[in-house]
């Protein structure tokens, strides 16, 4: 039997790879999106980051849970260590603003408006 015709007979009995298999990305702890990210929403992750309340925090360096802030800029939640830091640079007109439920895109459209009037 020649080289070649011994390898093809090999590779021929190799297990099947698990190409075309899909394997997703970890990410960590999932939550339920309750309300879909607002179209507006910034920056457009991947599952749920950002996009729960009591979820993983929106910022990307960052993958804290509890994100109980939601940024009226970016239309995503945040942690709390990261919602105190964003409003250092807001303080006259908090971006971040604590809330205690999923915001539907009414509430946060209306949140929005109100920053923008506060900024008046
Ligand atoms: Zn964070």
């Amino acid at each position: 039997m020649s080289y070649s015709s011994e390898l093809s007979r090999r590779l021929r009995k190799k297990p099947p790879t698990t190409a075309g298999c899909h394997i997703p990305e970890p990410q960590g702890p999932d939550f339920k999106v309750v309300v879909p990210p607002h179209p507006q929403k910034y920056p457009n992750h991947q599952g749920s980051k950002g996009s729960v309340f009591g979820g993983i925090c929106n910022r990307t360096a960052c993958d804290r849970l509890h994100a109980e802030f939601y940024n009226r800029g970016t239309y995503g939640y945040y942690c709390a260590e990261d919602a105190i830091g964003i409003n250092r640079y807001s303080v006259k007109t908090p971006l971040c603003i604590e809330v205690d439920h999923d915001l539907t895109h009414e509430e946060m459209d209306a949140h929005y408006r109100r920053m923008m009037e506060d900024m008046r």
